[in-house]
């Protein structure tokens, strides 16, 4: 119980309701159990929303209808170390930086960038770091071979890696990085549509709990290996939700093969909710209804444990 919630109304109550414009308490956002944690720094698919082409979401955030919703990453904060983490540089990452620097002022506006593929909404934002914006100093860039190829041979990136805006830091699949001695990252490979590079999910593993963090991936039928096996291995797994359901856009959805909720659901319906309640969903493309809080379908499954990443959530590690 929030103590100041108690505090309100007993002051109330002694000087007499006297005052009556007593603004609510602001919800204060849950502070972290370790000095190290993940932070949601956006939900959405690549395309952000309101996406291109939709003046009807462009009005809706407009007239506060709806919220704008930046490109799903994560920031990683580890404050013993003073230092910060960025995974996946999506087109929202100025702000989405800012964001971090928030949480924590360094020397350093990032320490590291995690990528995990090369579709727009996961790596373009590095361009903030050339000549044109940032003009930055050797920003370290966890790429995956053929990411890293792809940045070092490809304008305008080949230009941040020559005149070192960005220095690549190669990574292996099921090669673990060890940030401190409190935190280890470690990319592996996921099915995607990998038409520039491969596609990692990570492993993000802090001084006491272990996230999963898989925005992008083909069905989970395309994978080798049991996602409901390595959601119980961890304590959160943030998890593809670009659709809920089959016929949401009005294209083939074949084209753009993800997990919809509804079969991530589906293959999740015999665990338990002490599992559910591990999977957080993220990566919503703006046609998800489950983008709205008070969606009936997404109510339902909230009730049944799964959560639904949202923008400034805190995860302590
Ligand atoms: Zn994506
Ligand atoms: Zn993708």
């Amino acid at each position: 119980m929030n103590l100041r919630i108690l505090i309100i109304p007993v002051l109330l109550l002694f000087f007499g309701c006297t005052q009556t414009n007593i603004k609510p308490e602001k919800q204060l956002e849950p502070i972290p159990n370790t000095d190290v944690y993940l932070k949601v720094l956006g939900i959405a698919q690549d395309g952000g929303m309101p996406h291109i082409n939709n003046s009807q979401e462009y009005n809706d955030v407009a007239n506060g209808d709806r919220k704008k919703e930046l490109v799903v990453s994560l920031g990683l904060i580890d404050t013993e170390q003073k230092k910060k983490y960025l995974f996946d540089a999506t087109p929202d990452m100025p702000e989405q930086l800012d964001m971090l620097h928030k949480e924590l002022i360094t020397n350093t506006i990032i320490d590291g960038v995690f990528l995990t593929h090369a579709h727009i909404g996961h790596y373009t934002g590095l361009m903030h770091f050339g000549r044109e914006a940032m003009g930055a100093d050797a920003i370290p860039v966890y790429a995956m071979p053929k990411m890293n190829t792809f940045l070092s041979t490809n304008g305008p990136w080949s230009q941040l890696v020559g005149i070192e805006n960005i220095k690549i830091v190669p990574m292996l699949a099921d090669s673990s990085i060890t940030l401190s001695r409190k935190l280890k990252i470690t990319p592996f490979l996921v099915p995607h549509r990998d038409e520039y590079s491969e596609t990692v999910g990570y492993r993000i593993e802090g001084p006491e709990k272990t996230a999963l963090f898989i925005p992008d991936i083909n069905k989970w039928s395309k994978w080798t290996t049991s996602i409901i096996e390595e959601v119980k291995k961890v304590d959160y797994a943030f998890l593809d939700a670009t659709f809920f359901s089959e016929g949401e856009i009005p294209r083939p959805m074949s084209e753009v093969p993800h997990p919809f909720i509804d079969e991530t659901v589906a293959l999740f319906k015999e665990e338990d909710a002490a599992i559910k309640s591990k999977v957080i969903f993220i990566h919503f493309n703006h046609s998800n209804p489950a983008l709205d809080k008070q969606d009936v379908k997404r109510l339902a499954l909230e009730k049944e444990g799964y959560r639904f990443a949202r923008q400034g959530e805190i995860f302590g590690l």
